[in-house]
């Protein structure tokens, strides 16, 4: 519907860390794409940032303190890329946003923030690129808000195994993936079930991931993690090409408008080289646009 407004959560402070990498950086050139040529119906909204609290529910204390201080510096420095004083407030904005999105979905059917680097990370370190587990913290949120059950469709090219690793901290979570490389793997479970397909039956995947999925009218939320990663350009190479990544998108935005469930999507993981800047954006802002005219 053309009134339809899409918030769209995003602050300068999640690319505030300090660290130089597309992960920590790339919402900021979306957000200015989006300043400099809007997508309609769509508006940047700023997020209120995750709580220590938030994060100490889901994740082990020794974890969130060294996050905090950046000690041990080994605990600090679990994530890969790093550890500066202010890693925890720029992901706590991000994290935030993850939240606030989910609960505005919640709300109004649909909603986003523009943050990446969540989903390998685990209740006690993080892992490849990720702090803390932002999808997770957003799934409690909803729960506790009513959601009932929470999937996350995590449909960027690496695995989700840091959420599926955190499925027990957060009764009332599901996850289904379907993921291009084996990266951070885990043993398909109900609950957390897993596809590694190759590029040419990837869409199909998605559709049977999707199907798989048992009551859907009882899911009061997707948590879509929306990585561009998959894209040849963006991280795999030999992956899928434009038309099929915006088929991707209306795949998982139909599946869930036709069962009357809310999304909140996430941009997750895509990469530079051979891709630039500008063309990694109009991959993420694929997402945006076609959230917008699944509504
Ligand atoms: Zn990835």
């Amino acid at each position: 519907m053309a009134d339809t407004i899409i918030d769209l959560y995003w602050s300068e402070a999640y690319g505030a860390s300090g660290i130089e990498l597309e992960t920590t950086r790339k919402s900021s050139f979306v957000a200015a794409s989006l300043a400099a040529d809007p997508v309609p119906g769509v508006r940047l909204v700023a997020p209120s940032p995750a709580t220590p609290d938030e994060f100490g529910a889901v994740h082990d204390g020794a974890y969130v303190d060294a996050v905090r201080h950046g000690t041990p510096a080994w605990l600090a420095r679990s994530n890969g890329i790093g550890w500066t004083d202010e890693l925890f407030s720029a992901v706590a904005a991000s994290t935030g946003g993850v939240r606030d999105a989910a609960l505005t979905a919640m709300r109004t059917g649909i909603a986003g923030s523009l943050s990446s680097g969540l989903h390998h990370a685990r209740a006690g370190e993080g892992n490849g690129f990720c702090t803390f587990n932002g999808l997770v913290v957003a799934a409690r949120a909803a729960l506790r808000a009513g959601a009932g059950r929470v999937l996350v469709v995590d449909l960027d090219a690496h695995c989700g195994g840091g959420t599926a690793s955190m499925l027990d901290r957060v009764p009332g979570m599901e996850q289904v993936d379907v993921s291009l490389s084996s990266f951070d793997e885990y043993a398909s479970r109900p609950g957390a079930r897993l596809w590694l397909p190759t590029r040419d039956s990837y869409l199909e995947t998605v559709t049977e991931a999707l199907d798989s999925v048992e009551d859907p009218t009882g899911v009061g939320l997707v948590l879509y993690n929306a990585g561009m990663d998959v894209h040849w350009s963006a991280g795999t190479p030999g992956g899928l090409d434009d038309d099929q990544v915006r088929r991707r998108e209306e795949l998982l935005f139909d599946w869930a408008r036709s069962h009357g469930i809310a999304v909140a999507f996430v941009l997750a993981g895509g990469y530079l080289s051979p891709c630039t800047w500008d063309e990694l954006v109009s991959l993420h802002r694929i997402t945006i646009e076609v959230a917008t005219c699944s509504r």
